[in-house]
């Protein structure tokens, strides 16, 4: 970072240190080269005001060479003794302010149900990117915190032959590097979702268990119409389909009944839906580390040239995550290229959904994106090709293009 001049007023470079620190251990064990994707995407959560990140990108390039360096394996010798002299710190007690917390960590569904009875008013955390704000941002503290993110039917990402099964503990790193050549298009979303490091720890239950309007990936679950596994702490099971899962802003069906309190185990795709054209458009400010204005999932059932079933799912469109079904019903039984019931959508669209004004959009520019969203799944769906920037495709292609695209979002191609 020094030789390369990658840091400037230095508030940034710790981050970004470590995050090119994670890249180079992982490349260790993995034999993954290091290249100018991999050091984007490693850096894709830490923001730079000042320096820019062109320096920043070479100093990660050069992480290799400076790594064979005499003089940098012999700093890291010495800070092997640092990592001894760590390693030899003893744990403090614990102070009388912290005494009622603790964490604990299941392992499988069978100890999640025991510590969920043991501890009633244990609150579950997974990635806890969601629900850590609670403490960062309204200093919420918390009891006892059982973590699920290590259990094992809660990991699973599984198919027996007609579904999929997610389990929700999976994190969008997982399922990113699951979908990557199954299904490019959740790839592609994925890589829009948060950074890498975000992605590392954010599971999909959480996020639909979150309930949050803007999150992104209850739309993709709409459209494929999941069903989702629900375990009671006393160990009764039962399906809801995604579709009757919200209530209002922020609200679900999961019971919340102490002593049988509701937790999400996973969710079942169908291979066949999954099978159908389906593409997801996300809207944000910026294209990195970003939250949605408006997200579109869509997927088209065809029998022949007509269309027979269609889903439209958003965020940032409603208090809760929503299918726009007039918008839906006027494609059904019309054929792919059929211009006037697209318009039909649209005007249906428009008068049926009434999105938010905020600070990430207005509610006429989310109505506006809305319309044209659904005009572009429908040219593509006919075969036109509509450019759109994944953040994948980003790291390479965009970044050389500097300024001229940065900032212009999926949102302007659309
Ligand atoms: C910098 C940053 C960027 C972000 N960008 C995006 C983005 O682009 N798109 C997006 O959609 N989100 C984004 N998020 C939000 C967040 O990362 C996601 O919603 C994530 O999926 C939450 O998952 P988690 O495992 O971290 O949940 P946690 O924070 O651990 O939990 C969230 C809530 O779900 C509950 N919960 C967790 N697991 C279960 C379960 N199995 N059953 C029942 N309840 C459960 C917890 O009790 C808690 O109430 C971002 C967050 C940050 C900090």
């Amino acid at each position: 970072m020094v030789e390369h001049h990658g840091s400037q007023c230095g508030f940034c470079t710790p981050g970004i240190v470590l995050s090119l620190a994670g890249l180079y251990e992982n490349s260790q064990s993995s034999d993954k080269a290091i290249d100018r994707e991999s050091v984007c995407d490693a850096i894709s959560g830490n923001l730079c005001r000042c320096t820019g990140y062109r320096p920043i990108i070479d100093a990660g390039l050069d992480m290799v060479r400076t790594a064979k360096d005499a003089q940098f394996i012999e700093l890291m010798s010495k800070n092997d003794n640092i990592k001894s002299q760590l390693l030899a710190f003893k744990e403090v007690e614990k102070p009388a302010s912290l005494s009622n917390q603790s964490y604990l960590q299941p392992m499988t569904l069978a100890e999640l149900l025991q510590v969920k009875t043991a501890h009633l008013d244990a609150i579950m955390i997974a990635g806890g990117t969601d629900l850590m704000l609670e403490n960062t941002q309204r200093f919420h503290d918390f009891g006892t915190l059982i973590d699920v993110s290590h259990v094992a039917e809660l990991k699973q990402i599984q198919c027996n032959g007609t579904t999929l099964t997610l389990g929700a503990s999976v994190t969008y790193s997982e399922l990113e590097h699951f979908s990557k050549t199954r299904y490019p298009h959740i790839y592609n979303l994925l890589s829009r979702i948060a950074s890498r490091q975000i992605r590392n720890r954010g599971t999909i239950g959480g996020n639909v268990a979150n309930a949050s309007p803007i999150a992104d990936l209850p739309p993709l679950l709409l459209a494929f119409d999941a069903d989702m596994q629900l375990v009671k702490t006393d160990g009764s099971k039962r399906v809801v389909n995604i579709n009757d899962f919200y209530q209002g802003y922020k609200t679900t069906v999961l019971a919340k009944e102490r002593g049988k309190d509701e937790l999400i185990a996973s969710f079942d795709l169908a291979l066949s839906k999954l099978e159908q054209f389906h593409r997801f458009y996300k809207v944000s400010k910026r294209m990195e580390d970003d939250i949605s204005s408006v997200l579109l999932a869509v997927r088209f059932e065809l029998s022949d040239d007509k269309i027979s079933d269609v889903r439209f799912a958003f965020g940032g469109m409603a208090a809760t995550p929503i299918r726009a079904k007039n918008a839906e019903q006027s494609l059904v039984g019309k054929n792919i290229n059929d211009e006037q019931a697209l318009t039909q959508a649209i005007e249906n669209l428009r008068r049926e959904l009434t999105p938010l004004s905020d600070m990430r959009a207005s509610s006429r520019y989310r109505l506006d994106m809305a319309c044209n969203l659904i005009k572009k799944a429908w040219l593509e769906l006919n075969g036109t090709q509509v450019p759109t920037f994944s953040g994948h495709a980003l790291s390479e292609s965009m970044l050389s293009l500097g300024n001229e695209i940065t900032g212009q979002e999926g949102a302007t191609h659309a």
